[in-house]
């Protein structure tokens, strides 16, 4: 395709579920590269046969990124053309990448997005909260004080707030965004968008973790969690909880403390003090 430049570096989306979602253009970028650096060769190559590209594979993984990396920048540098691809949607977005295009743009090669899917921005587009201004905050930590502290920084937060989340930890981290943000605080959980048991349940908090809880099929396949920003009147009662604990802190025990300021504030406890 004469589109396709020597020794540019082509970051191409592929499906999140619908195999048809690959568009024209990242079909012909992938037949015309000379190699295509994906995250799993074994995982990508039936969903290029399916369109009739059978380009070379190499693998670009987390784990051997740093190495590949500098494998590809040199071919690049040679004048081959590489795709970047990844599992699934977006390449970088929570996916391998961000070294080969850093290297590459320092290095001078071209990089040329070919834009396409991206589970984020799917769940955005159908989730029905405010889409003006949001924050992509990826994966929570796995382990639950860690998750919480990370949801308790962003519980003053006024964006829509998206997660990606591993459907056998949806449940718990659904539980904590609500102790944590509140159970009133309006949420939506996208799962398998694109596949055939897509579901977009959009619910306060506090009704979306009992339902999930009740319901194993909620906690099946691949899925992300949205939450509506803090409004002016929580965000107000948070601040006014965070002044309150901070004075009380310093003569009573952290949870003592927290457990006053928010019953003095009406703010929730945990977005006040994990413990
Ligand atoms: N690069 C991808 C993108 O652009 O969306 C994300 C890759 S990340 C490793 C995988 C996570 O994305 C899943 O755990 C899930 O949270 C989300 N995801 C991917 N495909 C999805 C789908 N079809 N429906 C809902 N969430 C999906």
């Amino acid at each position: 395709m004469s589109s396709v430049q020597p020794g540019c570096l082509w970051v191409v989306a592929t499906p999140i579920g619908h195999r048809d979602d690959l568009s024209v253009r990242a079909i012909e970028s992938l037949r015309a590269v000379a190699v295509i650096a994906a995250e799993d060769t074994r995982h990508s190559r039936p969903l290029l046969l399916h369109h009739g590209i059978d380009t070379p594979l190499i693998a670009l993984h987390e784990h051997n990124e740093r190495d590949a990396v500098e494998a590809i920048v040199r071919r690049l540098a040679a004048g081959d053309s590489v795709a970047l691809i990844s599992d699934a949607g977006t390449p970088l977005i929570s996916d391998p990448g961000f070294r080969l295009v850093r290297a590459a743009r320092a290095a001078g090669i071209r990089c040329v997005p070919v834009p396409g899917p991206c589970a984020a921005i799917a769940a955005l587009s159908v989730a029905g909260l405010p889409s003006d201004r949001f924050v992509f905050e990826g994966f929570l930590p796995p382990k639950a004080a860690a998750r919480r502290g990370r949801l308790q920084q962003l519980a003053g937060e006024p964006r829509t707030l998206i997660f990606y989340e591993s459907s056998h930890r949806v449940a718990e981290s659904l539980a904590d965004m609500r102790d944590v943000f509140g159970g009133e605080r309006e949420a939506v959980l996208a799962r398998e968008l694109t596949k055939l048991f897509e579901t977009v349940i959009g619910e306060p908090l506090a009704e979306l973790v009992a339902r999930v809880a009740a319901d194993p099929d909620q906690q099946r396949g691949e899925c992300v969690l949205l939450v509506a920003g803090c409004g002016e009147e929580a965000d107000a009662k948070l601040a006014e909880g965070r002044r309150i604990f901070a004075i009380l802190r310093e003569e009573l025990p952290p949870a003592k403390a927290a457990k006053l300021a928010a019953a003095i504030s009406g703010a929730p406890r945990k977005g006040l003090y994990v413990g």
